[in-house]
């Protein structure tokens, strides 16, 4: 394992969210969590300084890397472990998941210690290739990891929260302290496990009308739906459904925001046909 003289021997590049693990219990933890089967195939989103990529890639007899920062390839490459990867030089928001999948023929598994600027729009873009990706596992700022879990009339419930639950089940594995990283960032971080629904609680006809729903309703999560969402849905229709129009954006579950991206498809299928 690498001494934090290593470390610093790389300059850490804040717009790509260089926070590189140090702590080896923690590492350690993670990798159980990860559990990697030599017949798995495995993607790790930034490899940084290996913290993950070393321990990892030797339960594995191959090991896929999409890094964005090229000059930390110099170090990758000094590696003894570095012939078992197989490296992507670039923006892990521009990689072809569902491509891999064809060429591996395999369901994927993906983890990264996450740059926390993109790690939000990231799995979102994930959420397009959900089919071939067996699971997900993270290392998140804490408060994104709570948007993830949280539930109606948590304060961190929205948008987030319903599309990675309508996709996902998703659990928290680790707390992990600023001071575990280098350099120390000023948020606390969560590892969390993303699995796609095996038997889905949840249907939508068109995952883009369950978008445009949530987003018009999350515009102001304070205002009541009878207002939010009138553009939409009259009161009778919210009534008809067992939604309350007087509830707000903040308190309408994942379930019922399904159930009204159904009508709208319904609706709308009925008048072209
Ligand atoms: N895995 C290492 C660790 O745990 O110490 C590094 C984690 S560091 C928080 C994030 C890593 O993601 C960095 O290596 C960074 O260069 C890389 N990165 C940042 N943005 C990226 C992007 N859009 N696509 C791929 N890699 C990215």
């Amino acid at each position: 394992m690498k001494s934090i003289k290593t470390f610093k021997k790389h300059f850490p590049v804040k717009k790509y969210g260089q926070n590189f693990l140090i702590n080896k219990e923690i590492i350690k933890n993670i990798v159980k969590k990860i559990n990697p089967n030599i017949e798995q195939t495995l993607v790790e989103i930034g490899p940084g300084l290996a913290a993950l990529t070393e321990p990892i890639s030797q339960l594995l007899k191959e090991l896929i890397v999409i890094e964005i920062d090229c000059n930390l390839l110099y170090f990758l490459k000094k590696q003894p472990f570095y012939s078992k990867l197989i490296v992507f030089c670039q923006d892990a928001l521009n990689f072809n998941y569902t491509n891999l999948f064809y060429k591996k023929n395999k369901l994927i598994r993906i983890f990264g210690n996450l740059p926390y600027n993109i790690s939000t729009s990231l799995i979102i873009f994930l959420f397009q290739h959900i089919r071939v990706i067996q699971d997900m596992n993270f290392m998140l700022q804490k408060e994104v990891a709570a948007r993830l879990i949280a539930l109606p009339g948590n304060k961190y419930y929205g948008r987030l929260s319903i599309i990675s639950q309508y996709y996902c089940d998703i659990k928290i594995l680790l707390n992990v302290a600023p001071e575990d990283f280098w350099p120390i960032p000023r948020v606390h971080s969560i590892f969390v496990n993303l699995t796609p629904h095996h038997n889905s609680p949840y249907f939508v006809y068109d995952i883009n009308i369950l978008s445009l729903i949530t987003n018009k309703a999350f515009q102001n999560r304070r205002k009541i739906l009878r207002h939010s969402l009138k553009n939409l849905f009259s009161e009778t229709t919210l009534l008809n459904l067992d939604i309350n129009p007087r509830l707000r954006a903040e308190n309408i579950s994942v379930f019922q925001y399904c159930q009204l991206a159904n009508y709208l498809y319904k609706k709308n299928y009925t008048k072209k046909n």
